[in-house]
């Protein structure tokens, strides 16, 4: 049995607090490796060693730091066969699947290569006689993540890069179900050429991530999880002081107007619904299509789509579809969620209840999924499934389709497949979610564009990556400087201002 380590300044390192929990290889159900649940004291040592390290990487001219950036993006492509095999060993999606969770973190990384122009401050010249008035983007100190099962590679690499691009150090506390892959990161950007201590990995639990919590040193937490536990390290994040931005859970709509071309909706939405077995935050797990008329061609396009579909484990390849879902529990609770679907009356129209696959009986494999004339009361549809079920909700109209997604409490993403560039401008215009396709399904802006959601999918203000990562992981000191002729004598007593 493989026991995984922390890594800390530098350095594998084992745990000591006696606690581990099991890493499972979802395909077989077998356990294949032990990881570390880290204890307060393990966490501050990192705290101690990133901290000593941190004012020496903070002083290092820009351009330097986005060299290690550059040499990383260079690292990745390197090394893009093996992060993707481990990563879909402990997560289950597919390697091409795997090879984009990798992509879309690089990108962020490419996007932080640019650190010298995005660290740029304000100046202005002659704001008053001999005065002169300018902006600077410091570092916060030491800074922390803690990310979630579902993207381990591209999720850590949206918050460590601009952090570290700042100037910063930061402390990950990975998901403790797929943690292989952000140890091989870390190594990777010492390979890089990043001084030990500046990236730490501390693997856990709830234990780990409440030392972080209430570590003084730590300036700001990045979180991206659950909505609960978002709620929850908002809360206390922020009420010790810290600058916290949190991202939580989703249900995502996509609507369908009679217009649309409905074999490109269909094909959208199998990609989205049931992609990456529906573990995505930006998953559509609720169809919209408006008039019963629509409801009826798209299920008719959908249903022989779903029968389709490859279940498998990712070493069979390209020829799989989608992969099984991360553990046991999770698998549980989205059968539970079925079987309330069927009880409180919804159409279940692709049953894949009975889905088995001969020599991965073990494995946590749920076949996908299709229910129609699902309502707004049913728990399908108010709770996050997370899983290869797809729910149709039919509306009357466009209004009422646009109402069902914005009285969500959920705002991540939303889509809209129209042929209409009017009913597309209003949709976009109107809806409170804060990621938005028209006829795409799954919106995830890109690296120079920031990411997050509205609602409850979000806890603070400043997105995911982008500009705004260049703002959450600084802090701007504006400095006034005279060198006037000859300085006034005597004190001055009221607010100075520009005559
Ligand atoms: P999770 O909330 O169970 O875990 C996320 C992190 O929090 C992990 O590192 C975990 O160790 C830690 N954690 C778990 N329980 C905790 C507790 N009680 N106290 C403190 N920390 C705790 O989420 P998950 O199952 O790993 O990921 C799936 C969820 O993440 C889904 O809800 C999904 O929508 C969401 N997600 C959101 C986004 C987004 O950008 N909005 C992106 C990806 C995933």
């Amino acid at each position: 049995m493989q026991e995984l380590t922390h890594y800390i300044n530098g350095a594998h390192v084992k745990g000591t607090s006696g606690r581990f929990a099991d890493v499972m290889n979802p395909a077989t159900g077998e356990v294949q490796a032990k990881v570390p649940l880290a204890n307060a004291a393990e966490l501050a040592q990192a705290v101690d060693i990133a901290q000593a390290a941190q004012p020496a990487w903070g002083a290092v001219n820009p351009q330097r730091r986005a060299r290690v950036m550059m040499a990383f993006v260079g690292l990745l492509n390197r090394d893009m066969d093996k992060l993707a095999e481990a990563l879909s060993r402990e997560h289950g999606k597919t390697l091409p699947d795997a090879k984009g969770d990798v992509q879309r973190g690089l990108e962020v990384v490419e996007y932080c290569i640019g650190a010298p122009q995005l660290l740029k401050g304000e100046f202005t010249d002659s704001a008053g006689p001999g005065i002169d008035m300018y902006s600077m983007k410091q570092p916060l100190g030491v800074t922390a993540g803690i990310t979630p099962f579902n993207f381990p590679a591209m999720i850590p690499m949206w918050m460590f890069a601009p952090a570290i691009a700042c100037g910063n150090a930061f402390i990950l506390k990975p998901s403790e179900r797929d943690p292989s892959v952000p140890l091989m990161l870390a190594e990777l950007l010492e390979e890089a050429g990043l001084p030990k201590g500046i990236i730490q990995v501390v693997n856990g639990d709830k234990e780990s991530v409440d030392a972080i919590l209430d570590h003084d040193v730590i300036q700001s937490i990045g979180f991206v999880g659950s909505t609960p536990i978002a709620e929850y390290i908002y809360g206390r994040g922020c009420s010790n002081g810290k600058r916290v931005q949190c991202f939580g859970g989703a249900k995502n709509h996509m609507i369908i107007m009679p217009d649309a071309d409905m074999d490109q909706a269909a094909d959208a939405l199998i990609g989205a619904g049931y992609g990456a077995a529906g573990e995505r935050c930006m998953a559509i797990s609720v169809a919209v299509p408006v008039g019963d008329e629509t409801a009826d061609r798209l299920i008719e396009k959908l249903v022989p789509r779903i029968e389709k579909l490859k279940v498998g484990p990712y070493t069979s390849g390209n020829d799989v579809d989608y992969g099984p879902v991360v553990t046991a529990a999770a698998k549980a609770n989205i059968l539970k969620l079925i079987e309330s679907g069927v009880a409180q009356g919804a159409d279940l129209v692709v049953d894949g209840r009975d889905f088995k696959l001969q020599g991965y009986e073990d494995g946590f494999f749920v076949g996908p999924h299709l229910f129609d004339r699902v309502t707004k009361d049913m728990d399908i549809y108010k709770q996050e499934i997370f899983g290869p079920v797809l729910s149709c909700v039919r509306a009357q109209s466009y209004d009422e389709a646009l109402s069902l997604a914005m009285d969500h409490e959920y705002g991540n993403g939303t889509a809209i497949f129209t042929r209409d560039g009017d009913a597309a401008r209003d949709f976009a215009n109107r809806i409170n979610i804060g990621m938005v396709g028209i006829n795409v399904p799954i919106p995830v802006p890109l690296a120079y564009h920031t990411f997050g959601g509205w609602k409850k999918s979000v806890f603070g203000d400043l997105n995911q990556h982008g500009p705004d990562a260049f703002k959450f992981y600084t802090r701007t000191k504006t400095v006034t400087s005279r060198w006037p002729s000859g300085i006034k004598e005597g004190g001055e007593f009221s607010i100075p201002v520009m005559e």
